[in-house]
């Protein structure tokens, strides 16, 4: 019960895959309380990932995390590049020179992850930011590790949490980020960084369920 490397580049698919299928999706979310541009940012960022995957065959899971990180970081833009950029790096720093993961492992490194996120973007839990999303997912993980929970199940009980998480934050006001501006008007509408949290996240519950 392992995520190898092979397992790690089908998730990054998966990601870009699920991000171009929820562009406009995205849009809307970001049209609604910040300026239209979360989908066609994350999209934009994921297929530059894509188009480095030859790069990925002979790179430990570690390597592929930063390399994604350092794209999202160059082409991302906005909030939300950095932000998951840093994702990714800090990922990758938990993960360097492994090919497979663990449920620990991946624990640690998304533990790790949205550390970064946090240290980055000083966003708190109840913002109305990716924090919403990935927080209770992170505690779900961890949760789930502390009880001896098979991967599969664990990975899905995250999902399921980031997407609490992510519902969570429709009646929530904005103090981070752009949609803070709005103040109580940003009150009513789902976040689109924890929307797209919960679609990475959903993505690697799908794609690592049979590790
Ligand atoms: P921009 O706001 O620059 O247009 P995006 O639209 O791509 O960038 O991303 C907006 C998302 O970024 C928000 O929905 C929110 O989830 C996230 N975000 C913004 N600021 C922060 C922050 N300081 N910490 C965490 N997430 C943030
Ligand atoms: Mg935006």
């Amino acid at each position: 019960m392992a995520v190898g490397r092979d397992d790690v580049v089908a998730w990054i698919k998966v990601c870009a895959e699920k991000l171009a299928e929820n562009r406009d999706y995205l849009t809307q979310l970001d049209a609604a309380i910040g300026d239209a541009d979360h989908g066609a940012n994350m999209d934009r960022g994921f297929k530059a990932v894509l188009n480095r995957l030859a790069e990925f065959s002979d790179k430990d899971i570690g390597a592929i995390f930063k390399i994604v990180g350092m794209t999202l970081i160059s082409t991302v833009g906005g909030a939300a590049g950095p932000l998951y950029g840093t994702f990714f790096l800090q990922a990758g720093s938990k993960t360097a020179g492994k090919m497979e993961l663990s449920l620990a492992d991946v624990s640690i490194a998304f533990d790790a992850a949205l550390n970064g996120v946090v240290m980055r973007g000083k966003a708190e839990p109840g913002d109305k930011t990716m924090v919403d999303a990935l927080t209770p997912a992170v505690d779900t993980l961890k949760k789930a590790l502390a009880d001896n929970a098979p991967l599969n199940i664990a990975l899905q009980q995250m999902a399921g949490s980031a997407r609490q998480g992510m519902e969570a934050t429709i009646p929530l006001v904005a103090r981070k980020g752009r949609a803070s501006y709005l103040g109580d008007r940003s009150a009513g509408h789902q976040d689109p960084g924890a929307t797209s949290s919960y679609l990475l996240l959903k993505a690697a519950a799908d794609t690592w369920g049979d590790c």
